[in-house]
């Protein structure tokens, strides 16, 4: 069994602010270390529930955000930019499932922390067949081309609720509740990873 995982950041547990997903800002170098922690967590929910290989896509900013020797052995990197799918480089039909960890809403949505769709300057609503559509929907569809389910997605509660919404089945792991764009409460890293490790496991 295969598994492809697309990793954001703007959805980890902890992170509220644009300062820390950027290169340069002090609190980047640990909001880094957290999302390739919850990657972690769902490499080894995917290996308990008996994948074979996993494909972890680096789909945040520049796409460097993941430190390759802090990645789970087991899984393989994609990393950099520019990527002809983007946030869903090297999907296809082999894969069983993909996961999105640490996704965001759609611009827009109320109380979405850091919500935004691809270009926080360029994009101001996007829709797919007439409903505003944001990078979950967007990047399941591509998936769903290939005829990969999207079956667990990772975030705020806002991601959650936009997830659920527009796939149905799918497992929603929150991590914290937006209060504002800027602002959320959140659970402990380690709470979060430990929940998306034992959701993945069963997705
Ligand atoms: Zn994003």
């Amino acid at each position: 069994m295969k598994i492809y995982i697309s990793a954001d950041m703007e959805g980890v547990a902890g992170i509220v602010h644009p300062d820390q997903r950027q290169i340069g800002n002090p609190e980047y170098t640990w909001a880094r270390r957290l999302m390739a922690e919850e990657v972690n967590a769902a490499v080894r929910g995917a290996l308990k529930a008996g994948a074979e290989e996993i494909l972890v896509n680096d789909s945040h900013g520049n796409m460097r955000n993941l430190i390759p020797e802090h990645l789970h052995p087991e899984a393989q990197l994609i990393t950099g930019n520019v990527k002809p799918w983007a946030m869903m480089e090297g999907i296809d039909g082999s894969f069983a499932a993909a996961f999105f960890i640490g996704y965001h809403a759609r611009r827009g949505a109320k109380r979405g922390v850091l919500e935004h769709t691809y270009s926080e300057r360029r994009i101001y609503e996007l829709r797919l067949n007439g409903v505003p559509a944001g990078e979950i929907a967007i990047n399941a569809a591509l998936a769903g081309h290939y005829g990969v389910p999207v079956v667990l997605v990772s975030g705020d509660e806002e991601a959650v609720r936009e997830a659920k919404a527009f796939l149905g089945q799918v497992v929603g792991v929150k991590v914290k509740g937006g209060i504002s764009r800027l602002s959320a409460r959140s659970l402990h890293p380690e709470k979060a990873q430990g929940l998306i490790n034992e959701e993945e496991s069963h997705a």
